[in-house]
This record gives structure tokens, sequence and C-alpha cells, in this order.
């Protein structure tokens, strides 16, 4: 089926790696013309680079996007590069385990500056240039938002607040006919969820305990998986009355009864 990405132009944060990167291959391969926006300029330039050489469109704007001025920047460039903007895609985030107990109010509010504030300030800057194009957003959230993980309140934090900003700009950009949805992951391997992993004592015991509790197929869910989400819900002629929703790819890990395993 063709999604009808041609030549739209996709911004995709935290598009250098993981999850974001899966992403970009995905819109690249549907014809899109993927903008990737990360810190990591030397990863982006590598992912664009080969997209490219496979004849796709695909740019990279090095940014660190936790202040409002740099996520202004990144729409003023992608409006000057390319005149059009079709969709946002809010992704980039870190677990950074800022706790009640092992945290302080000051390292609460640099957590959410690194999660949250950026996915309102993209929003924000997009939307005048979303508008025109009738376009989309869609914004990574995490399960932990609904489920806890203990000891991440700054990123629990900002993952719900993602979830709420969805159904509320969902409702804020109905009169401009712009959709706006989450993707939800659960466990998917990346470079974040690598960091992650190694700083548990025995890695390899933690990943077979968290896979032993995935319900469908005991395994993780492939960033692939979560980008063939984010393509169908990109899609006007696919997923056009889709707005407001938080779609779980997980495997089932937060709705099926925990008792199946
Ligand atoms: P990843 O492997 O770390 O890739 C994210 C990319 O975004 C990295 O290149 C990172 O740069 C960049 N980035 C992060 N914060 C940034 C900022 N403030 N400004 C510019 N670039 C920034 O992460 P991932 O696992 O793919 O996660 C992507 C999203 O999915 C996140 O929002 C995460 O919360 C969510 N998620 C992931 C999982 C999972 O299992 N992996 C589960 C639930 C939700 P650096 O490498 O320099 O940090």
């Amino acid at each position: 089926m063709d999604l009808e990405l041609r030549n739209k132009v996709v911004i995709v944060t935290g598009g250098a790696k993981g999850i974001g990167a899966s992403i970009v291959r995905a819109v690249a391969r549907e014809g899109g013309n993927a903008v990737i926006v990360d810190r990591d300029k030397a990863a982006g330039e590598k992912l664009a680079i080969e997209l490219r050489s496979e004849g796709a469109n695909c740019s990279v704007i090095a940014a660190e996007l936790t202040s409002g001025e740099s996520c202004s920047k990144v729409v003023n460039q992608v409006l000057k590069d390319s005149n059009s903007l079709f969709a946002l895609i809010n992704n980039a985030g870190v677990n950074d385990r800022i706790g009640l107990e092992h945290g302080s109010p000051d390292k609460y509010m640099a957590s959410l500056q690194r999660n949250l504030f950026h996915y309102y300030n993209m929003a924000h800057y997009a939307l005048p240039h979303l508008k025109r194009s009738k376009g989309t957003i869609i914004n990574i959230a995490s399960k932990t938002a609904i489920t806890g993980q203990g000891g991440t309140s700054g990123y629990e934090s900002a993952k719900g607040a993602i979830l709420a900003l969805t159904r509320e700009w969902a409702v804020e950009l109905l009169e401009f006919g712009i959709r706006v949805n989450a993707i939800v992951p659960a466990e998917v391997m990346t470079p974040l969820y690598q960091q992650w992993l190694s700083s548990f004592p025995n890695p390899e015991e933690k990943m077979k305990n968290i896979i032993s509790k995935i319900p469908f197929e005991k395994r993780m869910t492939t960033p692939e998986e979560i980008a063939a989400m984010a393509v169908f819900l990109l899609s006007s002629k696919a997923a056009g009355h889709i707005t407001g929703q938080h779609l779980f790819v997980d495997g089932g890990y937060v709705h099926l009864d925990r008792a199946l395993s």
C-alpha cells in the first residue's frame, strides 16, 4: 500500500540512533524526506549518508533540544531548507533515573527539560507549518508512564505528561485537521536500552528475566516494529481517522494478564 508520504518533510527528534533511526529509515523507504534532529551529529550524518546513497532524501540538523531557542532554530532551519513541514515526531529522551529519594528539585527540573519541554517547544514552533500542510504529530512515550518503574520520577512525569499532551493537542488541533497520536513502547533494544541494562550487576540475567515477562513470543519489540506503527500513523491515507490515541506496541506487556507468565 502506498502510504502517500512521498516528498513529505518529517522531523524526527533523536533520529540518529535507536527507535528514531528506525523511524527515519522507514520514512525514507516510503519516499519521505526525513530530517534527523539529534545532538549526536556523527551518528546522524552516517545514517543520512547511507540513506542518501540509496536515493533517499534525508538531512541532519545537529541540535541539543533542551532549550526553547534551539527548538525554534531547528524548525526555522527545516523551513529554510525545505519550505514545508508535514510531520513532527517527538522522540528524543533519556531514562535518566532522577528518583524521589536519590534526586533533587534541580535534577528533577533538568530531567523534565531533557524529556518533556522540547516535546512542547518543537510542537509549538512547528504548529504554523503543520497547519498549512494539515500535518500530524507523533509523540513517543513509554510504558513506564502507565506501570511505574521506581527511581525515575523525572522521566516518568515527562512520559505521563506526553500522553496527556497527546490528547490535549488532538483536541486543540481538531479544527486544523492535524492528527496527534502517541506510540508507547515497552522493551526495545537500542543504545539507550543497552546502557540501562549494563547498569545492572548481571545484565544477561536481567535481560532473561525481562524477556520472560513479555507475553507475546517472549521477545523484545524491535525498533522496526515501532517504526512501522509510526509510518502507518503518519499516513493520512492509512490512519486518516486516528487521533488522540495511545498505541501500545509492546507484545501485550502493559495490558495482558500477568498470570499468563
Ligand atoms: P537512544 O538509543 O538513546 O536514541 C535516542 C537519540 O536521541 C540519541 O542519539 C540521543 O543522543 C538523542 N537525544 C536524546 N536526548 C536529546 C536531546 N535533548 N537533544 C538532542 N538529541 C537527543 O534512545 P531510544 O531507546 O531509541 O529511545 C527513543 C525514545 O523512545 C525515547 O523517548 C525513549 O524514552 C522512548 N522509549 C524507549 C524504550 C526502549 O525500550 N528503548 C522504551 C520506552 C520508551 P545521545 O546518544 O547523545 O543521548
